[in-house]
């Protein structure tokens, strides 16, 4: 099925010359780059999207990735910590003020990494799909 949906994106956007690819432009929101040339920052500081980007001038402030960010974070740190912290209890059942310290600064420092990652991937899933005003005025 994904195959079928992936050949007719590809047939909508040889059919559309103005059609933009999703998975590059997902790809370097992920690397916070600008999803249309990849070149320029996505971001002016850590969560602010840049509202043109400085190498291409492409217009990047209608994004509207609201909450969707903290919820793709909040979903894969609690899923991996919830796997992480079984693992660890059982095989090596250490003090509970050292597992609840350790687990804290992994939770914290991986969803502070990936909140950036997933905003750009999302904006760059928007841009592609032209959604909120990426579509007008081109
Ligand atoms: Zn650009």
């Amino acid at each position: 099925m994904d195959e079928q949906l992936t050949t007719a994106r590809a047939a909508q956007i040889i059919d559309d010359p103005e059609a933009r690819a999703t998975w590059p432009a997902v790809r370097r929101g992920l690397l916070r780059r600008c999803p249309n040339c990849g070149e320029g920052h996505l971001f002016d500081g850590y969560l602010k999207v840049t509202d043109t980007c400085a190498a291409c001038g492409e217009v990047l402030k209608h994004h509207r990735a609201d909450d969707g960010p903290a919820y793709l974070t909040i979903l894969i740190v609690g899923h991996l910590l919830a796997f992480v912290m079984h693992f660890v209890w059982v095989q090596f059942r250490p003090e509970p003020l050292v597992f609840a310290s350790v687990l804290t600064v992994f939770a914290v420092g991986l969803s502070l990494w990936l909140l950036p990652r997933f905003k750009g991937g999302i904006v760059g899933y928007q841009w592609a799909h032209r959604m909120h005003g990426f579509g007008d005025g081109d």
